[in-house]
């Protein structure tokens, strides 16, 4: 049996350019005559590891000078065949989620271990060869590797082409890029059971279905590519990240559109972040865990309390694997600064009128080092205030007292640039190596384009980008869309550690509730009407802000024993009536 993998990026391996296989050169077994590291027979002649032979010295991942090898001992529990293996030297995944008929089950885990090859196994677009890529089994053979588990009665069903996958992509904003015409006219295509409109309504497409596909939001990219996936004649229906760019309000929604779509002929899987949507949304979890690029495994199915839990913990019980050195906490830390609260902007009863869009503030201060979350529905008028105070425009009345330098990551990341990441960071590679460039993992980014990069790479980027900038004031719109939890935590620190040392202010935008309840010191809410008015009161102290803006949406939350992290309480249940009584919508 391999005690370990080798895996070697093809992309990265420039043999003629490394001073002729330097690997191979280095390599102690090599040296002492075996041919451990060797030429491929691809035609650029990539280098190639036998795995039985390497001994795991550490050597060549070190010495590399493009970071093309990493050599990762196996966990002893992983003492079968993979899945599915791209080729040799190549990721690797073992196991599969199981797909239940009638309820929908969430998968939880970092990016880049494989929840892709899954989903295209399980779509029946991807043979898996059990790690036998040069001879493929026949698929009886796969199936009889799963033999009495879920998976195996869900593979027979692929085997008779019973399954048919629909699938909700991530990157919702490359539609624009692939389609063109209006919302109605690309949904049309798909809608061979004339079910247009009660989708339309339900998922709140009505009000722009006339519009070109290129000129909707975000958040109406988001609904419609849901709405696409849902009017396919299929059984087995696949959300990537189905909540990103929504804001609150609308991942309740869309939670619970998709829990209705959860009937006895189909099965739902649904990939998130967001604990508190996955959390809602779910019936069922499988914990994905693994090394980026090299492997990855799929635990058992759990309840979705137990999951989330299990996952947060970093251990499987019933499969007595630990993942993780450390369990995830988004417990809030004592603020340590004591020191008096330093202004560094405030403003009074501003008024601003934005064609038909009429944004209004109480008056309100931001402090020196401190990070304000900013809680409000999409098109609420957000972006138009922070223009306020950076002086990009005047408000129509009312009195801002300094005009600041802002620095901004907007909600939407330019995807079509040829930039070289190394180049686009320049000031943040010279300036916050360990600030930025580091906690964020950007270094072995530092070859590719902007254009190259997974929506959660660019999404490290552009956030270290913004934070690298000469500024008093950064705004960080929406910076966990695209970012599994554990990044979301590093994310959460690095804003932290930021504020904190370089004395600055940043304001978060964003809707994932327990990273917002994380990292926040205050909450700034917004309530009105999308697209007509916006009413901005607060800052708020942390807990009298989240009280506000969940009795706006009209949600309690309360926490989980074991974990302590927040759940929605059902509509409805003893819990929601009691905190509703008691005006308490936010746990205490
Ligand atoms: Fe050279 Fe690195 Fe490729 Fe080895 S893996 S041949 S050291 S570029
Ligand atoms: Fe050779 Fe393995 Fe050591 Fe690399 S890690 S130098 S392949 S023995």
């Amino acid at each position: 049996m391999r005690k370990r993998l080798a895996i070697i990026d093809r992309e990265k391996c420039h043999p003629m350019e490394c001073g002729n296989y330097l690997c191979a050169k280095l390599c102690p077994v090599n040296r002492a005559g075996a041919d451990c590291i060797f030429p491929g027979d691809d035609p650029a002649k990539k280098a190639r590891i036998d795995e039985f032979l390497c001994t795991g010295c550490g050597i060549c991942p070190n010495r590399c000078p493009f970071g093309a090898i990493q050599i990762i001992n196996l966990p002893d529990t992983l003492n079968k065949d993979p899945v599915h293996r791209y080729g040799q030297n190549m990721f690797e995944l073992y196991s599969l989620p199981s797909p239940i008929f009638g309820q929908v089950t969430g998968i939880i885990g970092k990016n880049g271990i494989g929840k892709s090859t899954a989903l295209k196994i399980m779509g029946n677009l991807l043979k898996p060869n059990l790690g036998k890529w040069q001879n493929p089994p026949e698929f009886k053979e796969v199936i009889a590797y799963f033999k009495g588990t879920e998976t195996q009665k869900f593979l027979e069903k692929l085997h008779r082409n019973e399954i048919t996958l629909s699938y909700k992509p991530q990157q919702v904003d490359l539609i624009p890029k692939q389609f063109s015409g209006t919302v109605k006219e690309l949904l049309a295509k798909i809608d061979t059971k004339d079910q247009l409109h009660k989708i339309a309504e339900q998922l709140q497409l009505t009000h722009f279905l006339d519009n070109d596909i290129s000129t909707i939001s975000g958040g109406e990219l988001q609904r419609t590519a849901i709405a696409a996936a849902v009017l396919k004649d299929a059984n087995l229906f696949l959300f990537d990240e189905p909540t990103s760019y929504l804001d609150i309000k609308q991942r309740i929604n869309v939670s619970l559109f998709i829990r209705s779509l959860a009937v006895p002929e189909k099965s739902i899987i649904s990939i998130e972040h967001d604990l508190i949507i996955l959390d809602y949304m779910t019936d069922l979890i499988n914990i994905m865990y693994g090394q980026e690029g090299a492997f990855g495994v799929v635990s058992g199915v759990k309840s979705t309390r137990e999951g989330i839990n299990a996952f947060l913990d970093g251990f499987l019980k019933e499969e007595n694997v630990r993942f993780r050195d450390r369990p995830l906490k988004f417990d809030k830390t004592q603020d340590a600064r004591k020191n008096l609260p330093r202004s560094l902007i405030s403003w009074d009863n501003l008024q601003k009128q934005l064609g038909k869009f009429h944004l209004q503030t109480e008056r309100g201060t931001l402090y020196k080092n401190e990070i304000v979350g900013v809680l409000g529905e999409n098109g609420i008028g957000k972006t138009s205030f922070i223009k306020i105070l950076a002086g990009l425009t005047s408000p129509d009345a009312g009195s801002v007292d300094t005009q600041i330098k802002v620095a901004y990551k907007p909600q939407y990341l330019e995807t079509g640039s040829d930039l070289i990441v190394s180049d686009f960071l320049q000031v943040a590679v010279d300036k916050y190596p360990h600030q930025l460039i580091k906690p964020l993992d950007i270094e072995k980014l530092f070859g590719q384009k902007l254009s190259e990069l997974s929506g959660g790479q660019l999404q490290r980027v552009a956030i270290a980008h913004c934070l690298s900038q000469d500024a008093q004031l950064f705004l960080l719109d929406e910076p966990s869309a695209y970012l599994d939890v554990e990044q979301r935590l590093i994310i959460s620190k690095v804003i932290k550690t930021v504020a904190q040392e370089r004395d600055v202010t940043i304001l978060v935008v964003d809707h994932d509730l327990l990273f917002m309840d994380y990292i926040s010191d205050r909450l700034i809410v917004f309530s009105g009407t999308p697209a007509k008015n916006g009413l901005l009161r607060g800052p708020f102290p942390l807990e009298e802000g989240m009280n506000t803006f969940l009795s706006d949406i009209g949600i309690t939350l309360r926490r989980d024993p074991a974990s302590h992290r927040p759940r929605i309480n059902n509509p409805g249940s003893v819990k929601d009536r009691e905190q509703r009584e008691e005006n308490k919508w936010y746990y205490s």
